[in-house]
């Protein structure tokens, strides 16, 4: 997918890009110190920020993308207009297997947008790039978000 395909004004995702890169700074990740951010767009134009959260029992941990999608389900926002990540790599990093099934819950084309650390190099994708062939909720009789 192109970037002047995302549907934000460019002012959008200027805001995007900086609260994304900001939202390192919520990383609670003192095992790995690998910090992940994350901001999404609700469809009514609000954005949420997350980031990872480890546990020192490892497998509790949870990941930036996923932690910033239960914060928007849990005030009722279920339409996401794109989702932004950013991480300590200089390079742009990709959602995990687990991350990107659970973003498929709420769109099969949801954008992803990876920034590098610096935030000056970027990778976009939809999730149906990143995940083909997808098991989503129409597969169990439930309308997709
Ligand atoms: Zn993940």
């Amino acid at each position: 997918m192109k970037f002047e395909e995302l549907p934000l004004t460019e002012a959008e995702v200027i805001k995007l890009k900086q609260l994304c890169l900001e939202a390192r700074s919520l990383s609670y990740s003192p095992y790995s110190k690998f910090r992940v951010g994350c901001t999404l767009v609700t469809s009514e134009g609000e954005f949420i920020s997350g980031a990872n959260i480890e546990n020192a029992s490892y497998g509790g941990s949870i990941c930036a993308e996923r932690s910033t999608i239960c914060k928007a389900v849990n005030e009722r926002k279920y339409k996401f207009k794109v989702i932004a990540i950013s991480s300590d790599s200089q390079e742009a990093i990709s959602p995990c297997g687990i991350c990107r099934q659970f973003i498929r819950e709420f769109g099969k084309e949801i954008p992803i947008l990876m920034f590098g650390q610096e935030g000056n190099t970027h990778e976009l994708m939809n999730l149906e790039e990143l995940l083909p062939k997808s098991f989503g909720p129409s597969w169990l009789g439930v309308p997709e978000a």
